[in-house]
């Protein structure tokens, strides 16, 4: 059987300054855990193949894939807010592209061994990490969200150190590229103004071609990846996902949520929730995640400014105009998604309402999924679900709203259709990676990814996977696991 993959690697044809080659690093006794058929099929790769030991050679960076040029790729980016000059692809290696139905995706191997960038570290991941990332991404896409995706995890055979010794594990990750703000900043920092322009021109033919031809071709793709932004941070506050480390190395110029590691979804809404171990003072808290965006957009404009206009005045004045544009586009996408959370169309929907509802969640600390897809059941006379009592004279206003609605059956549609039964609750990953590690019992990871990507299936509603979990149970931090 042959390798139904053909690639075409136009980021390796990029400049030397771009990338490493890098050669394969083999791993001893490679299982596969878990392969992804409604993905495969999407980039037409035959799924009797994903479950080939050729497949499995691949996925586990054991064997070469014919066409493949193996490369990490060089980026700089601002972590927490401090600027790091160089980094780069430290544990994952672009084995190349895929061309399909007109579409270029990047097939990475993420853990698959140390690289030209590794500065010090293993290049390896702990399984658990892996397992979390497959759960969380293939939980978003069916979300709707725009991000990366899991197109396999294998096991390594072999052990990684971290505080313990832990089990390794790779993951195959799919993306519309993996280029970042931080590649932009990494050629604008090193004053390297050629590759600056040959990647702003690759990224505009790549993924915003309508930009091209335009008389600021520069101030286009920034106009165009601020759109990108203002939507995707809207859904991710709209479905309570905080990502933990919105480092410019983490931000994709395509606009997909990368670096799924700290990342988890908010059982009670609070504003000023964190979960990542690293991030002590919540500078990447839900209610920052807005407000980090812009900044982050304002460091990639900052990167962008030589090539926007060689009158740097001129193109501060550009790029300042472009990113004074976030704000408002983030609270229309925001407000758009929340009143369509309540069933409403935007123009009936007052923020107030929406923003009165999230001030009560927070007040009784409620969960924020199981608030917002309960409410169908209180416009369903017999759904015999006694509303919260701490709600009712919201409730009293949300009906009035709803009242002006012509059709109350396209109401109770949109609830269903805004409002997953099931997110990838934190200790739900948890117990699934406890199984793994403990027994290596991979069953609860097949289940919870069973659910999590059917998230708006009702049928769901009354299983484990969409209850908030017990006192005991809850997850409060979350680790890198680098
Ligand atoms: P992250 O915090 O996951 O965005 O990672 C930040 C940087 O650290 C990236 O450039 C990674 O490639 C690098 N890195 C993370 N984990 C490892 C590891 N185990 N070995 C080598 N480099 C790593
Ligand atoms: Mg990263």
């Amino acid at each position: 059987m042959s390798a139904p993959i053909t690639f075409d690697n136009s980021y390796s044809r990029l400049p030397e300054g771009f990338h490493q080659h890098q050669a394969l690093q083999p791993v001893q006794r490679p299982a596969m855990i878990q392969i992804n058929p409604s993905l495969a099929a999407e980039l037409s790769i035959d799924e009797q193949w994903l479950n080939s030991e050729e497949a499995l050679g691949i996925f586990s960076g054991n064997t070469l894939p014919s066409g493949a040029t193996p490369i990490a790729t060089v980026y700089a980016g601002y972590q927490f807010g401090h600027w790091n000059p160089q980094l780069g692809d430290g544990r994952a290696l672009l084995l190349g592209e895929i061309l399909t139905k007109g579409n270029r995706f990047d097939l990475q191997l993420k853990g698959s061994g140390p690289t030209a960038y590794s500065r010090g570290g293993d290049g390896r991941s702990p399984l658990g990490p892996v397992l979390r990332e497959y759960l969380v991404s293939e939980a978003m896409a069916a979300l709707g969200v725009p991000t990366t995706r899991a197109l396999a995890a294998v096991a390594t055979g072999e052990q990684v150190y971290r505080e313990t010794a832990e089990p390794g594990g790779i993951l195959t990750r799919i993306a519309s590229s993996h280029i970042r703000f931080g590649t932009f900043q990494y050629f604008a920092a090193t004053q390297d103004l050629e590759n600056l322009q040959k990647l702003a021109d690759y990224a505009l033919a790549r993924h915003y071609p309508e930009a091209e031809g335009k008389e600021s071709p520069y101030i286009a793709l920034l106009d165009a990846v601020i759109t990108k932004f203002a939507k995707l941070v809207a859904q991710w506050q709209n479905l309570g996902f905080i990502h933990g480390v919105m480092n410019t190395d983490n931000m994709l110029i395509c606009g997909e949520t990368v670096d799924y590691g700290p990342c988890a979804f908010m059982d009670n809404f609070k504003q000023s929730t964190v979960y990542s171990a690293i991030d002590q003072q919540g500078r990447y808290a839900y209610q920052n995640q807005p407000s980090i965006a812009h900044w982050n957009l304002m460091t990639l404009a900052q990167a962008l400014l030589p090539i926007i206009d060689r009158n740097e005045e001129a193109a501060i004045e550009a790029a300042k105009a472009c990113l004074a544009t976030f704000p408002e586009r983030y609270e229309t996408a925001f407000n758009d998604l929340g009143a369509a959370k309540l069933g409403l169309t935007p123009s009936s929907c007052s923020t107030e309402l929406l923003n009165d509802f999230l001030t009560l969640l927070e007040q009784h600390e409620l969960d924020y999924t199981l608030s917002f897809s309960s409410l169908k059941d209180q416009i369903i006379s017999d759904a015999g679900s006694e509303p919260e009592p701490s709600l009712a004279a919201w409730l009293e206003r949300w009906r009035q709203a709803l009242a002006l609605e012509t059709n109350l059956d396209q109401v109770t549609t949109q609830l269903s259709t805004a409002n997953p039964v099931i997110i990838p609750r934190n200790h739900q990953i948890e117990f699934a990676i406890q199984a793994a590690y403990q027994e290596s019992d991979f069953e609860p990871f097949k289940a919870l990814n069973e659910a999590v990507t059917d998230p708006f299936n009702e049928a769901l509603a009354m299983s484990d996977f969409a209850k908030a979990p017990a006192a005991n149970e809850r997850v409060a931090r979350t680790f890198c696991g680098t």
